[in-house]
Protein backbone atom coordinates (compact mmCIF):
# COMPACT_ATOMS: atom_id res chain seq x y z
CA UNK A 1 0.00 0.00 0.00
CA UNK A 2 2.86 2.31 1.15
CA UNK A 3 4.65 1.29 -2.22
CA UNK A 4 2.11 2.34 -4.51
CA UNK A 5 1.50 5.53 -2.97
CA UNK A 6 4.78 6.30 -2.91
CA UNK A 7 5.06 5.18 -6.59
CA UNK A 8 2.09 7.42 -7.38
CA UNK A 9 3.62 10.27 -5.76
CA UNK A 10 7.13 9.55 -7.98
CA UNK A 11 5.13 9.29 -11.01
CA UNK A 12 2.88 12.17 -10.34
CA UNK A 13 5.97 13.98 -10.13
CA UNK A 14 7.44 12.81 -12.77
CA UNK A 15 4.40 14.19 -14.57
CA UNK A 16 5.20 17.91 -12.98
CA UNK A 17 8.53 17.65 -14.25
CA UNK A 18 7.83 16.61 -17.86
CA UNK A 19 4.97 19.53 -17.93
CA UNK A 20 7.63 21.55 -16.32
CA UNK A 21 10.27 20.76 -19.08
CA UNK A 22 7.18 20.71 -22.20
CA UNK A 23 6.70 24.31 -20.94
CA UNK A 24 10.49 24.95 -21.13
CA UNK A 25 11.26 23.68 -24.59
CA UNK A 26 7.15 25.36 -25.82
CA UNK A 27 8.74 28.77 -24.46
CA UNK A 28 12.14 28.66 -25.78
CA UNK A 29 11.09 27.55 -29.16
CA UNK A 30 7.99 30.04 -29.30
CA UNK A 31 9.12 33.25 -26.46
CA UNK A 32 5.47 32.57 -25.83
CA UNK A 33 4.58 33.35 -21.39
CA UNK A 34 1.36 31.29 -21.24
CA UNK A 35 0.92 30.73 -17.39
CA UNK A 36 -0.02 26.49 -16.20
CA UNK A 37 -3.56 25.63 -16.43
CA UNK A 38 -5.54 25.90 -13.01
CA UNK A 39 -5.08 22.05 -12.96
CA UNK A 40 -1.30 22.06 -13.17
CA UNK A 41 -1.82 24.45 -10.19
CA UNK A 42 -4.26 21.99 -8.14
CA UNK A 43 -1.70 19.21 -9.10
CA UNK A 44 0.88 20.82 -7.40
CA UNK A 45 -1.15 22.41 -4.49
CA UNK A 46 -2.02 18.61 -3.71
CA UNK A 47 1.60 17.73 -4.48
CA UNK A 48 3.06 19.49 -1.84
CA UNK A 49 0.54 18.12 0.44
CA UNK A 50 1.33 15.25 -0.45
CA UNK A 51 -2.02 13.92 -1.52
CA UNK A 52 -0.99 11.79 -4.50
CA UNK A 53 -4.39 10.78 -5.95
CA UNK A 54 -5.66 13.95 -6.08
CA UNK A 55 -2.09 15.29 -7.78
CA UNK A 56 -2.67 12.71 -10.49
CA UNK A 57 -6.43 13.95 -11.40
CA UNK A 58 -5.18 16.99 -11.68
CA UNK A 59 -2.06 16.46 -13.70
CA UNK A 60 -3.86 14.08 -16.14
CA UNK A 61 -6.57 16.82 -16.71
CA UNK A 62 -3.31 19.22 -17.53
CA UNK A 63 -1.21 17.03 -19.64
CA UNK A 64 -1.78 16.99 -23.17
CA UNK A 65 -1.92 13.58 -25.39
CA UNK A 66 1.28 13.09 -27.16
CA UNK A 67 4.22 10.53 -28.15
CA UNK A 68 6.20 12.14 -25.03
CA UNK A 69 3.56 11.80 -22.73
CA UNK A 70 1.92 8.53 -22.99
CA UNK A 71 4.93 6.81 -21.27
CA UNK A 72 3.46 8.61 -18.35
CA UNK A 73 -0.21 7.43 -19.09
CA UNK A 74 0.68 4.20 -19.44
CA UNK A 75 2.50 4.31 -16.17
CA UNK A 76 -0.47 5.20 -14.47
CA UNK A 77 -2.54 3.15 -15.75
CA UNK A 78 -0.37 0.51 -14.69
CA UNK A 79 -0.40 1.52 -11.27
CA UNK A 80 -4.09 1.66 -11.16
CA UNK A 81 -3.88 -1.71 -12.32
CA UNK A 82 -1.56 -2.61 -9.33
CA UNK A 83 -3.91 -1.33 -7.21
CA UNK A 84 -6.46 -3.13 -8.10
CA UNK A 85 -8.51 0.18 -10.11
CA UNK A 86 -9.04 -2.08 -13.24
CA UNK A 87 -11.92 -0.28 -14.54
CA UNK A 88 -10.14 3.30 -14.19
CA UNK A 89 -7.16 1.59 -15.85
CA UNK A 90 -8.97 0.25 -18.60
CA UNK A 91 -11.14 3.54 -18.62
CA UNK A 92 -7.70 5.45 -19.55
CA UNK A 93 -6.66 2.51 -22.01
CA UNK A 94 -9.92 3.02 -24.15
CA UNK A 95 -9.75 7.29 -23.74
CA UNK A 96 -6.16 6.86 -25.08
CA UNK A 97 -7.02 4.24 -28.16
CA UNK A 98 -10.14 6.46 -29.07
CA UNK A 99 -7.67 9.53 -30.04
CA UNK A 100 -7.27 9.41 -34.15
CA UNK A 101 -4.18 11.25 -33.61
CA UNK A 102 -1.89 8.12 -32.16
CA UNK A 103 1.10 6.67 -34.09
CA UNK A 104 0.92 2.80 -34.58
CA UNK A 105 3.52 1.97 -32.58
CA UNK A 106 1.60 3.80 -29.40
CA UNK A 107 -1.72 2.42 -30.47
CA UNK A 108 0.21 -1.26 -30.43
CA UNK A 109 1.64 -0.58 -26.98
CA UNK A 110 -1.38 1.08 -25.46
CA UNK A 111 -3.84 -2.54 -27.13
CA UNK A 112 -0.74 -4.75 -25.08
CA UNK A 113 -1.26 -2.63 -21.77
CA UNK A 114 -5.04 -3.00 -22.02
CA UNK A 115 -5.02 -6.32 -22.19
CA UNK A 116 -3.11 -6.74 -19.11
CA UNK A 117 -6.12 -4.98 -17.62
CA UNK A 118 -8.39 -7.43 -19.23
CA UNK A 119 -6.59 -10.24 -17.60
CA UNK A 120 -6.08 -9.04 -14.57
CA UNK A 121 -10.23 -8.42 -13.90
CA UNK A 122 -10.61 -12.21 -15.79
CA UNK A 123 -11.92 -10.50 -19.19
CA UNK A 124 -10.08 -13.42 -20.33
CA UNK A 125 -11.38 -13.78 -23.65
CA UNK A 126 -11.61 -10.20 -24.62
CA UNK A 127 -7.44 -10.12 -23.68
CA UNK A 128 -6.95 -13.37 -25.81
CA UNK A 129 -8.89 -11.68 -29.13
CA UNK A 130 -6.79 -8.54 -28.50
CA UNK A 131 -3.61 -9.89 -28.24
CA UNK A 132 -4.50 -12.52 -31.60
CA UNK A 133 -5.46 -8.92 -33.48
CA UNK A 134 -2.30 -7.37 -32.18
CA UNK A 135 0.12 -10.47 -33.15
CA UNK A 136 -1.78 -10.90 -36.45
CA UNK A 137 -1.60 -6.87 -37.12
CA UNK A 138 2.28 -7.42 -38.28
CA UNK A 139 3.47 -5.35 -35.46
CA UNK A 140 7.27 -4.83 -35.16
CA UNK A 141 9.16 -8.23 -33.36
CA UNK A 142 9.59 -6.30 -30.04
CA UNK A 143 5.74 -5.94 -29.97
CA UNK A 144 4.54 -9.23 -31.15
CA UNK A 145 6.41 -10.88 -28.64
CA UNK A 146 5.18 -9.46 -25.80
CA UNK A 147 2.35 -10.05 -27.02
CA UNK A 148 2.78 -13.98 -27.44
CA UNK A 149 4.26 -13.56 -24.10
CA UNK A 150 1.20 -12.64 -22.49
CA UNK A 151 -0.95 -14.78 -24.63
CA UNK A 152 1.19 -17.73 -23.23
CA UNK A 153 0.21 -16.23 -19.19
CA UNK A 154 -3.38 -15.86 -20.48
CA UNK A 155 -3.32 -19.81 -21.50
CA UNK A 156 -1.53 -20.47 -18.13
CA UNK A 157 -3.94 -18.63 -16.41
CA UNK A 158 -6.68 -20.93 -17.82
CA UNK A 159 -4.28 -23.63 -16.89
CA UNK A 160 -4.50 -24.49 -21.04
CA UNK A 161 -1.12 -25.91 -20.37
CA UNK A 162 -1.27 -27.13 -24.60
CA UNK A 163 -2.19 -23.95 -25.78
CA UNK A 164 0.52 -22.01 -23.33
CA UNK A 165 3.63 -24.34 -24.76
CA UNK A 166 2.16 -23.97 -28.10
CA UNK A 167 1.68 -20.29 -27.99
CA UNK A 168 5.55 -19.75 -25.91
CA UNK A 169 7.34 -22.27 -28.83
CA UNK A 170 6.62 -19.38 -31.39
CA UNK A 171 8.36 -17.16 -29.90
CA UNK A 172 12.28 -16.93 -31.12
CA UNK A 173 15.28 -18.79 -29.54
CA UNK A 174 16.78 -15.66 -27.64
CA UNK A 175 13.23 -14.79 -26.15
CA UNK A 176 12.13 -18.13 -25.19
CA UNK A 177 15.62 -18.88 -22.92
CA UNK A 178 13.98 -16.25 -21.08
CA UNK A 179 10.73 -18.30 -19.91
CA UNK A 180 11.85 -21.34 -20.68
CA UNK A 181 11.64 -22.66 -16.77
CA UNK A 182 8.46 -21.60 -17.60
CA UNK A 183 7.83 -23.82 -20.42
CA UNK A 184 9.56 -26.60 -18.54
CA UNK A 185 6.27 -25.92 -15.79
CA UNK A 186 3.69 -26.76 -18.54
CA UNK A 187 5.49 -29.51 -20.45
CA UNK A 188 5.36 -30.99 -16.75
CA UNK A 189 1.76 -30.32 -16.20
CA UNK A 190 0.71 -31.72 -19.73
CA UNK A 191 2.77 -34.72 -18.69
CA UNK A 192 0.39 -34.77 -15.54
CA UNK A 193 -2.23 -35.20 -17.29
CA UNK A 194 -1.23 -37.39 -20.51
CA UNK A 195 -1.71 -41.06 -21.32
CA UNK A 196 1.39 -43.61 -20.16
CA UNK A 197 3.20 -43.97 -23.34
CA UNK A 198 3.59 -39.84 -23.93
CA UNK A 199 4.66 -39.15 -20.43
CA UNK A 200 8.43 -39.63 -20.99
CA UNK A 201 8.08 -37.29 -24.09
CA UNK A 202 7.10 -34.89 -22.69
CA UNK A 203 8.98 -34.96 -19.85
CA UNK A 204 12.12 -35.17 -22.27
CA UNK A 205 11.34 -31.86 -24.03
CA UNK A 206 10.77 -30.31 -19.75
CA UNK A 207 14.41 -30.82 -19.82
CA UNK A 208 15.58 -29.94 -23.44
CA UNK A 209 13.91 -26.74 -22.33
CA UNK A 210 15.40 -26.23 -19.07
CA UNK A 211 17.70 -29.08 -18.13
CA UNK A 212 17.32 -27.89 -14.48
CA UNK A 213 13.89 -28.40 -13.81
CA UNK A 214 13.60 -30.72 -10.95
CA UNK A 215 10.66 -31.61 -11.19
CA UNK A 216 10.61 -33.34 -14.81
CA UNK A 217 13.41 -35.27 -13.02
CA UNK A 218 11.06 -35.75 -10.05
CA UNK A 219 8.48 -37.18 -12.41
CA UNK A 220 10.38 -39.12 -14.76
CA UNK A 221 12.02 -41.29 -11.85
CA UNK A 222 8.73 -41.89 -9.87
CA UNK A 223 7.27 -42.99 -13.58
CA UNK A 224 10.10 -44.90 -13.76
CA UNK A 225 9.42 -46.77 -10.37
CA UNK A 226 6.15 -47.29 -11.60
CA UNK A 227 7.81 -49.58 -14.12
CA UNK A 228 10.08 -51.25 -11.40
CA UNK A 229 12.72 -49.51 -13.53
CA UNK A 230 14.69 -49.00 -10.60
CA UNK A 231 18.17 -48.15 -12.08
CA UNK A 232 16.19 -45.59 -14.65
CA UNK A 233 15.02 -43.71 -11.54
CA UNK A 234 17.76 -43.28 -9.48
CA UNK A 235 20.08 -41.71 -13.13
CA UNK A 236 16.87 -39.24 -12.57
CA UNK A 237 16.86 -39.02 -9.01
CA UNK A 238 20.62 -38.15 -8.87
CA UNK A 239 20.42 -35.19 -11.65
CA UNK A 240 18.92 -33.10 -8.98
CA UNK A 241 22.23 -32.88 -7.33
CA UNK A 242 23.81 -30.58 -10.57
CA UNK A 243 20.22 -29.17 -11.03
CA UNK A 244 19.37 -27.55 -7.52
CA UNK A 245 21.56 -28.86 -4.93
CA UNK A 246 18.64 -27.41 -2.16
CA UNK A 247 16.02 -29.58 -3.79
CA UNK A 248 18.06 -33.22 -3.10
CA UNK A 249 16.03 -33.62 -0.16
CA UNK A 250 12.82 -34.14 -1.98
CA UNK A 251 14.80 -37.31 -3.82
CA UNK A 252 15.70 -39.10 -1.12
CA UNK A 253 12.58 -41.04 -0.13
CA UNK A 254 12.81 -42.52 -3.71
CA UNK A 255 16.15 -43.16 -3.58
CA UNK A 256 15.93 -44.83 -0.09
CA UNK A 257 13.21 -47.05 -1.88
CA UNK A 258 14.94 -47.71 -5.36
CA UNK A 259 18.08 -48.49 -3.57
CA UNK A 260 16.14 -50.81 -1.14
CA UNK A 261 14.52 -52.69 -4.20
CA UNK A 262 18.15 -53.09 -6.19
CA UNK A 263 19.25 -54.59 -2.87
CA UNK A 264 22.61 -52.10 -2.75
CA UNK A 265 22.33 -50.10 0.55
CA UNK A 266 26.30 -49.32 0.51
CA UNK A 267 25.32 -47.71 -2.96
CA UNK A 268 23.20 -45.62 -1.37
CA UNK A 269 25.42 -45.11 1.94
CA UNK A 270 28.32 -43.81 -0.84
CA UNK A 271 25.73 -41.02 -2.43
CA UNK A 272 24.82 -39.77 0.70
CA UNK A 273 28.48 -39.12 2.20
CA UNK A 274 28.81 -37.18 -1.30
CA UNK A 275 25.11 -35.14 -0.44
CA UNK A 276 26.52 -34.58 3.19
CA UNK A 277 30.01 -32.98 2.04
CA UNK A 278 28.77 -31.08 -0.70
CA UNK A 279 25.06 -30.44 0.25
CA UNK A 280 24.21 -30.74 3.99
CA UNK A 281 20.73 -30.77 5.36
CA UNK A 282 19.07 -32.69 8.58
CA UNK A 283 17.26 -34.87 5.89
CA UNK A 284 20.11 -36.29 4.57
CA UNK A 285 21.52 -36.74 7.96
CA UNK A 286 18.32 -38.45 9.26
CA UNK A 287 18.58 -40.77 5.81
CA UNK A 288 22.17 -41.85 6.78
CA UNK A 289 21.54 -42.22 10.61
CA UNK A 290 18.70 -44.77 9.34
CA UNK A 291 20.96 -46.29 7.59
CA UNK A 292 23.12 -46.82 10.10
CA UNK A 293 20.55 -47.72 12.50
CA UNK A 294 19.62 -50.30 9.46
CA UNK A 295 23.31 -52.20 9.59
CA UNK A 296 24.85 -51.16 13.33
CA UNK A 297 21.90 -50.43 15.40
CA UNK A 298 20.59 -47.70 17.47
CA UNK A 299 23.35 -46.76 19.32
CA UNK A 300 25.99 -45.86 16.74
CA UNK A 301 22.57 -43.87 14.56
CA UNK A 302 22.19 -41.78 17.64
CA UNK A 303 25.50 -40.86 17.98
CA UNK A 304 26.00 -40.40 14.39
CA UNK A 305 22.71 -37.78 14.94
CA UNK A 306 24.28 -36.10 18.01
CA UNK A 307 27.58 -35.37 15.73
CA UNK A 308 25.43 -34.08 12.73
CA UNK A 309 23.52 -32.41 14.56
CA UNK A 310 26.36 -30.28 16.43
CA UNK A 311 27.67 -29.21 13.27
CA UNK A 312 24.03 -28.40 11.55
CA UNK A 313 21.36 -28.09 14.37
CA UNK A 314 17.57 -28.17 13.71
CA UNK A 315 14.49 -28.89 15.21
CA UNK A 316 13.82 -32.18 13.05
CA UNK A 317 16.89 -33.48 13.62
CA UNK A 318 16.32 -33.48 17.34
CA UNK A 319 13.31 -34.84 16.89
CA UNK A 320 15.17 -37.90 15.41
CA UNK A 321 17.49 -37.96 18.12
CA UNK A 322 14.88 -37.96 20.71
CA UNK A 323 12.93 -40.73 18.79
CA UNK A 324 16.06 -42.83 18.52
CA UNK A 325 17.11 -42.53 22.13
CA UNK A 326 13.77 -43.42 23.22
CA UNK A 327 14.11 -46.61 21.61
CA UNK A 328 17.26 -47.52 23.74
CA UNK A 329 16.21 -45.38 26.97
CA UNK A 330 15.76 -47.27 30.23
CA UNK A 331 12.06 -47.54 31.40
CA UNK A 332 12.47 -44.70 34.18
CA UNK A 333 13.33 -42.51 31.28
CA UNK A 334 10.96 -43.64 28.80
CA UNK A 335 8.17 -41.51 30.08
CA UNK A 336 10.15 -37.85 30.31
CA UNK A 337 11.25 -38.54 26.48
CA UNK A 338 7.75 -39.44 25.46
CA UNK A 339 6.80 -36.29 26.81
CA UNK A 340 10.06 -34.45 24.79
CA UNK A 341 8.93 -36.45 21.45
CA UNK A 342 5.30 -35.11 21.79
CA UNK A 343 6.59 -31.65 21.91
CA UNK A 344 8.68 -31.45 19.35
CA UNK A 345 6.35 -33.30 16.96
CA UNK A 346 3.42 -30.99 17.67
CA UNK A 347 6.27 -27.99 16.96
CA UNK A 348 7.24 -29.46 13.68
CA UNK A 349 3.54 -29.62 12.63
CA UNK A 350 2.77 -26.10 13.61
CA UNK A 351 5.60 -25.04 11.38
CA UNK A 352 5.90 -24.45 7.87
CA UNK A 353 7.80 -27.22 5.92
CA UNK A 354 8.51 -24.66 2.91
CA UNK A 355 8.61 -20.93 1.83
CA UNK A 356 8.16 -18.99 -1.13
CA UNK A 357 11.57 -16.92 -1.97
CA UNK A 358 9.31 -14.47 -4.23
CA UNK A 359 6.84 -13.74 -1.71
CA UNK A 360 6.86 -15.62 1.68
CA UNK A 361 3.83 -17.63 1.09
CA UNK A 362 4.69 -20.68 3.29
CA UNK A 363 3.18 -23.79 3.51
CA UNK A 364 3.12 -27.66 4.69
CA UNK A 365 3.57 -29.02 0.92
CA UNK A 366 5.48 -28.63 -2.01
CA UNK A 367 3.55 -25.96 -4.42
CA UNK A 368 6.08 -25.80 -7.92
CA UNK A 369 3.77 -23.11 -9.03
CA UNK A 370 3.31 -20.51 -5.67
CA UNK A 371 -0.34 -20.39 -4.98
CA UNK A 372 0.24 -16.47 -3.61
CA UNK A 373 2.13 -14.88 -5.98
CA UNK A 374 1.88 -17.86 -9.31
CA UNK A 375 5.47 -17.22 -9.93
CA UNK A 376 7.00 -20.95 -10.66
CA UNK A 377 9.73 -22.97 -9.16
CA UNK A 378 9.70 -20.13 -5.89
CA UNK A 379 8.63 -22.75 -2.96
CA UNK A 380 11.59 -24.24 -1.46
CA UNK A 381 12.06 -25.94 2.17
CA UNK A 382 12.82 -23.59 4.85
CA UNK A 383 16.66 -23.70 5.63
CA UNK A 384 17.58 -23.31 9.24
CA UNK A 385 16.50 -24.16 12.55
CA UNK A 386 13.11 -24.87 12.01
CA UNK A 387 13.39 -26.24 8.83
CA UNK A 388 17.04 -28.37 6.94
ZN1 LIG B 1 5.00 -16.60 -3.86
Amino acid sequence: MLESALALLLIAIAIAVGWLLGRFQERKSSRQHNPPNRDYYHGLGSLIDNKADDAVESFIKALEVNTDTIPAYLALADLFRKKGEYDRAIEMHQTLLARTDLLRDDFLRIQLSLAKDYIAVGLLERAEALLQSIITDNPRDHQRHIARRQLAKLYENQQDWDQALKTALTLPDSKRTEIAHEMAQYACELALQAEDAAVEGLLKQALRLDPTCVRASLMWAEHRMSKYAWRGAVKHLKEVMSQDMKRVPETLPLLGQCFSELGNPDAYADYLERCANLCPSTSVFMEKARLIEWESGTTLAADYMVDALRKHPSLKGFDYLVALKLQESAPDERDRLKILKELTGQLIQSKPKYQCQQCGYSSQQLYWQCPSCKTWNSTHLIQGLEGE
